[in-house]
């Protein structure tokens, strides 16, 4: 698209924007009397709307029906996590089958890892991309201990060539071929949190399995964001949390994916407990461990209702909004034009001031844009947090902008970008 540097150019965009009205389904921080230029749903996205609705219609069941509210009322306690689910699984490109609502993120990265690490003798490294946010990070490394082995010999860790910022497709397959014989499990994220690089997650899951492995996918950064095909890509398992683009809250609770070939392996370990006993005969409260079949399998504990009421309060606005694929329309949209008005901004300084280092590619990326400041960047950030632009800081020179197409509009782009212009020229 050819964009214009100007307002009413911007303007105009939002007004042919068929998603604009969804804006309003959303409560946007309040600076200095005016709406908050929110570019950090990558983050902690907003509150919807009817959030409070949602939560209120659980704490009227609680209060009305009480223990009976997981078997009545319009929405028993005891499957409401399945309409979450099913709400999910698109999103995700999943069966509702191959989605349970559960724990939060990190929890389930280990349970998912208790299933899908197994190393032996041989088989014992993990693939994973340098640089992957800290908790997972965190979780391999014990995860790997736990079972014996040292972690700088079982984590193998792919970093960018030099002076480069992005990995490139290619070496992350040529280090999967590589190590194949050593190899029991690739982890990658879907989008790198720093960079914002969307990595090729179908010839990932691809080259993993042909080197005999497991490959996992942390969606923190994608889900909600990007339009992944978890059950098409053929990928093992996959988590994600729901209060960065799916916003659900601080906090939220978290999904999972496990692809249906593997619903009835017995060979694969559990952490179990009683909410993913079959939930025909759960109230048997029988001994030995029958799991139900699918994801739900993997649940552990019972479902905490506010929770799951928040998550469905935020996905019943995907589902109205037409989902991720016309999401993403507006998304590729809002992050280009953003791209274009940081490059005018570079130009008008005489100097790359912002050098994004988010890939170019819009196959390559979702809706962020990652910036390395060449000065100044901290003054910068915090002028821009002065004047109501929300985004987010990495030391030592990083600003993470994430247009989000549910809330933000391209006059948001627009006064973001004005005020880097007014910060760089200080
Ligand atoms: C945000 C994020 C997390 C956070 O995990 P929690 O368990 O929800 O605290 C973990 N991994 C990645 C890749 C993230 O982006």
């Amino acid at each position: 698209m050819d964009f214009q540097n100007t307002l009413e150019f911007a303007l105009q965009l939002d007004e042919q924007d068929s998603l604009k009205h969804f804006r309003k389904e959303f409560l946007i921080p309040q600076h200095a009397g005016k709406d908050a230029i929110y570019l950090c749903g990558n983050s902690l996205g907003l509150q919807p709307v009817s959030a409070q609705k949602y939560i209120a219609e659980q704490l009227s069941s609680w209060q009305n029906l009480a223990v009976e509210g997981w078997f009545d009322g319009d929405a028993p306690w005891l499957s409401y996590h399945k309409q979450v689910a099913a709400l999910a699984a698109p999103i995700v490109g999943a069966k509702i089958s191959e989605v349970s609502i559960m724990n939060s993120l990190t929890v389930n990265l280990h349970l998912l890892m208790v299933s899908f690490y197994k190393p032996t003798a041989n088989k014992f490294k993990i693939i994973m991309e340098g640089g992957a946010f800290p908790s997972d990070q965190y979780a391999v490394e014990s995860q790997v201990k736990f079972h014996g082995y040292v972690p700088a010999d079982a984590v193998i860790e792919i970093f960018p060539r030099e002076g480069e910022y992005t990995l490139c497709t290619e070496d992350i397959l040529k280090t999967i071929e590589e190590n194949k014989d050593e190899l029991a499990l690739v982890l990658f994220g879907g989008i790198n949190y720093y960079t914002g690089q969307y990595f090729d997650i179908e010839a990932i899951t691809k080259a993993g399995h042909a080197a005999g492995a497991y490959v996992g996918i942390d969606l923190a950064h994608a889900a909600g964001n990007v339009a992944v095909k978890l059950h098409d890509w053929d990928v093992d398992f996959a988590c994600w949390c729901s209060y960065k683009y799916m916003n659900a809250g601080p906090g939220g609770i978290s999904g999972i994916f496990v692809h249906e070939k593997h619903f009835n392996d017995t060979s694969l370990n559990r952490f179990t407990g009683w909410w993913g006993y079959r939930e025909d005969k759960r109230f048997l409260m029988a001994p030995g461990f029958d799991p139900a079949v699918g994801a739900e399998g993997w649940q552990v504990s019972t479902s905490p209702i506010l929770l799951l009421a928040l998550y469905k309060a935020s996905l019943d606005v995907f589902e109205r909004a037409g989902g991720i694929d016309a999401l993403r329309v507006k998304g590729d949209a809002l992050t280009a034009y953003l791209e274009f008005l940081i490059k005018a901004v570079n130009d008008e300084q005489g100097e790359e001031v912002f050098k994004i280092i988010t890939p170019e590619t819009i196959a390559d990326r979702g809706s962020q844009l990652s910036l390395i400041c060449k000065r100044d960047g901290k003054a910068i950030f915090n002028y821009l947090t002065q004047n109501g632009i929300i985004g987010d800081w990495r030391e030592p020179n990083a600003i993470r902008l994430s247009p989000v197409p549910l809330y933000n509009s391209f006059v948001d782009v627009f006064n973001a970008a004005r005020h880097l212009s007014s910060a760089a020229g200080l």
